[in-house]
């Protein structure tokens, strides 16, 4: 199968202003070394206000480091008050950009079908959709966990061809797990990301080859003591992390999990 380098990709969620998104991203970029990044992509997720400025700081200290945001809007311009097109991500370089986030999901009523169109909105401006899927505690408690996620991966890659379904990233989030310090087992997470790979060969009929390009991300309390039990699972490709990538020394010791 081919090898697929590990990403490890913070969410800062609603955090750091800025300037504070400089010295941040500053005190990364001091810290990472090129063996660091020849072993692992590193991402950054910052809000919107912050991404001129992390550009900058990048392309001005031809930093590794890549970024990206943590929503977008299905639509490319027009009469949308509030919100952030996808060519508006693209002129800022952004790589990545996370689309139905669970707290999307829950605070601002995003479904499949919007999930789906702001899928195809970022892969049509060169954005690397992380695609985030996942399941409430109460479903998890039902034994309904896998059907759930694999259903919220069916509704997200609708009519997504096979050659851009290969670049993205699919982000297993389940919910009871984010910002609760409640991490998922490692088999219990490798079980859901091995159903989503195994979905992905169903829905991509060549042998499996789409799937085994697809980095699947685990997400939930990821912290430094957890993370290589994590990675060591064999469908798991990577972590998004939310809190823990507001601490620049714990963020770095994740992105060495190997260590
Ligand atoms: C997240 O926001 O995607 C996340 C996983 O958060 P945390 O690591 O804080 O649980």
């Amino acid at each position: 199968p081919p090898t697929r380098t590990p990403l490890m990709a913070g969410n800062w969620k609603m955090n750091l202003n800025h300037l504070e998104a400089i010295a941040h991203v500053q005190k990364l970029a001091f810290a990472l070394t090129d063996k660091d990044y020849e072993a692992v992509d590193v991402a950054v997720l910052p809000p919107f206000t912050d991404l001129r400025s992390v550009q900058t700081l990048v392309d001005g200290d031809k930093l590794r480091i890549r970024y990206g945001a943590q929503d977008l809007s299905a639509q490319d311009s027009g009469a949308y008050t509030g919100e952030i097109s996808g060519p508006m991500l693209a002129k800022l370089n952004c790589t990545f950009v996370t689309i139905g986030h669970s707290e999307r999901r829950q605070y601002h009523g995003e479904d499949e079908p919007l999930v789906n169109a702001k899928v195809k909105a970022a892969l049509k401006h060169g954005l690397t959709p992380i695609v985030c899927v996942g399941e409430e505690l109460a479903v998890r408690e039902a034994g309904d966990h896998v059907a759930h996620t694999l259903r919220q991966l069916d509704g997200a890659l609708q009519d997504v061809p096979a050659e851009a379904a290969a670049g993205l990233v699919i982000a297993y989030e389940p919910v009871w797990a984010i910002g609760t310090g409640k991490v998922c087992g490692e088999e219990d997470a490798q079980e859901v990301c091995g159903a989503i790979r195994g979905r992905l060969a169903e829905l991509y009929d060549d042998a499996g080859a789409t799937a085994q390009r697809v980095r699947i991300q685990y997400g939930g309390s990821v912290k430094a003591g957890n993370v290589a039990k994590i990675m060591a699972q064999p469908d798991i490709d990577g972590a998004l992390v939310g809190g823990a990538s507001l601490d620049t020394d714990e963020f770095v010791k994740i992105v060495r999990f190997r260590d």
